[in-house]
């Protein structure tokens, strides 16, 4: 029976029992279209990666004798819309079979359903066989549940796979977690090693981009792109991880530093994003590796990497199905404000905003804290429509894909779903961020400066968020200290507050 099969971009698995066997009679189908490329407007190196690692996927099929339709951005048959370009595929090839993986997307998952019905073969869909859960795990676990806290649903992972535990109940180390370990701030008494880097020739993909006129965000410099988008370089940044970095991973997790772009973050996102490498394959090779060097490695930094993947990855998914279509328009606390032109240019004054903001424009990168405590704190403080928050960071990072970047802005860092991933919202003063960083001491303002023209915008901008918001966390008990210091915060002290982080709301500019 000839056999349409699709492979989406985010759909890159070499291990697939798909392609455990050949069969003549299968046509694999891959296209670069606009459809993609501009549903938002991404980062250029974000559709650099995805290209190249597309073509790269392509090559290998094939070189595997695999028969491989593959449409490039500009193909004269590429009408860049998916259901029609397989609806000419199956008229042209009389195909008798259609088949696809479950996308990850809801928007492409109801794109397909749709298709299905429309389309008078048998159409079968299969699982991407890379998740370690299934897309309903998570909501099966939680069932009758008002609470969905992530650290149960971890904990269930691990017995569930025996990641590092003694017997069917107890972890390994005598306890689950180890994240009051992960508090340091890197003070440069340690070597941060360069990344896992590469230079690869990316000029021909940006001058398609530009012939065809997709708008990007971000830089870019061509000759030397430097992201993993084939499974030996993926395979390579893991080993340097390992190598080079994991001693460290737990550490300095949540440290931030204006110079140092990846600190001991593992830079794999997108390698697991686009099932480059499966997320399983990812903690036994860092596991092995650290039985292997148990003496200089300790258990606090591979617990902590373990689970980012098996816990919060896993978790992440499980939420976005649970939770989609409605989670992508929740806005509890009905926030309304614009994010501001500088998360464009990186143009402020706030060095902690112009550096996470100006690594990510560089880099299509930054790590979890400079997202959540630095950009997306201050979209927070400053009321800004999750809509738009969640535009931002869907275009700006390599790894951003509808069910990972939603739950993470919406969810975790803009408390839009008013509180299920997140038990209380990701805000803070300056202070935090002066605490975990070396971004303060360079900046315009004074951190431990609380009102006049040179404080902390991060200062007033918090408490005139909780006193905006209160109502909200009322009943929050994590919130109970700060509220009860609101309280006692004299009136024209909060005054002056309000009317600062006013200006800052109404003049971003300015600041
Ligand atoms: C507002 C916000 C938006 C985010 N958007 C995305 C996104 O679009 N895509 C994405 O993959 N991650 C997202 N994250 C999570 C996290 O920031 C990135 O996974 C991480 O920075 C990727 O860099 P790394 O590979 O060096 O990660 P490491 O710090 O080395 O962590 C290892 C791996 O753990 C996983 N991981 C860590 N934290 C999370 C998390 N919170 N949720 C899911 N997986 C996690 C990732 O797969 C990551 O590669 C977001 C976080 C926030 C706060
Ligand atoms: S002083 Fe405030 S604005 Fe400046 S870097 Fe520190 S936290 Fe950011």
């Amino acid at each position: 029976m000839k056999k349409l099969r699709l492979i989406l971009g985010d759909q890159l698995n070499h291990k697939h029992s798909w392609y455990q066997e050949q069969d003549d009679e299968v046509v694999y189908f891959m296209a670069e279209m606009r459809q993609e490329t501009d549903y938002v407007k991404h980062h250029i190196q974000k559709v650099v990666a995805f290209f190249m690692a597309m073509r790269e996927f392509a090559s290998w099929l094939q070189e595997r004798g695999h028969t491989v339709v593959y449409y490039q951005l500009d193909d004269a048959r590429n009408t860049q819309s998916l259901t029609e370009n397989l609806q000419q595929l199956i008229a042209q090839y009389d195909i008798e079979q259609f088949e696809y993986q479950l996308p990850d997307e809801y928007r492409l998952d109801e794109l397909l359903v749709r298709f299905r019905e429309s389309v008078n073969i048998p159409v079968q869909s299969c699982d991407t066989e890379h998740f370690m859960s299934s897309r309903t795990d998570l909501q099966e676990f939680f069932k009758g549940k008002k609470q969905f806290t992530m650290e149960y649903f971890y904990r269930m992972m691990r017995k569930r796979y025996d990641i590092m535990m003694i017997n069917d109940k107890d972890p390994e180390g005598g306890k689950w977690n180890f994240d009051h370990s992960n508090r340091n701030k890197w003070k440069g008494e340690t070597l941060i090693p360069h990344e896992r880097g590469f230079r690869k020739d990316a000029r021909k993909i940006v001058e398609l981009l530009e012939k065809e006129g997709v708008k990007t965000i971000g830089r870019i410099t061509e000759k030397h792109f430097n992201w993993p988008t084939s499974r030996a370089d993926g395979l390579s940044v893991l080993r340097y991880f390992c190598e080079n970095l994991l001693v460290h991973f737990g550490d300095y997790q949540d440290a931030m530093d204006p110079d140092q772009a990846y600190l001991y973050h593992s830079r794999l996102s997108f390698a697991m994003n686009s099932k480059l490498l499966d997320p399983q394959e990812v903690i036994e090779t860092v596991i092995d590796y650290w039985r292997d060097h148990s003496d200089d490695i300790s258990i606090s930094q591979v617990e902590g990497f373990v689970r980012q993947i098996l816990g919060w990855r896993e978790y992440m998914r499980g939420m976005y199905w649970m939770q989609m279509p409605e989670f992508a328009t929740v806005n509890t606390l009905e926030n309304t404000n614009e994010l501001p032109d500088f998360y464009w240019t990186g143009k402020t004054k706030m060095n902690c905003l112009s550096c996470s903001i100006n690594n990510s424009l560089d880099n299509a990168y930054a790590h979890h804290i400079q997202r959540l405590m630095v950009t997306g704190n201050y979209a927070l403080l400053t009321m800004c429509d999750p809509s738009q928050v969640d535009e931002w960071y869907l275009g700006i990072y390599i790894d951003a894909i509808e069910w990972v970047e939603i739950t993470n802005t919406r969810g975790m860092s803009q408390w839009a779903d008013g509180g299920k991933i997140a038990t209380k919202p990701y805000v803070s003063s300056g202070s935090y961020i002066n605490k975990m960083s070396n971004y303060c001491k360079g900046c315009h303002y004074k951190v431990s400066k609380k009102t006049g023209e040179d404080a902390c915008p991060f200062n007033a901008l918090y408490w005139n968020f909780l006193s905006e918001k209160r109502a909200h966390f009322e009943n929050n008990n994590r919130m109970n200290m700060m509220l009860s210091l609101l309280d006692k915060m004299d009136k024209k002290t909060l005054q002056a507050h309000q009317e600062r982080a006013q200006d800052i709301i109404e003049h971003p500019e300015n600041y």
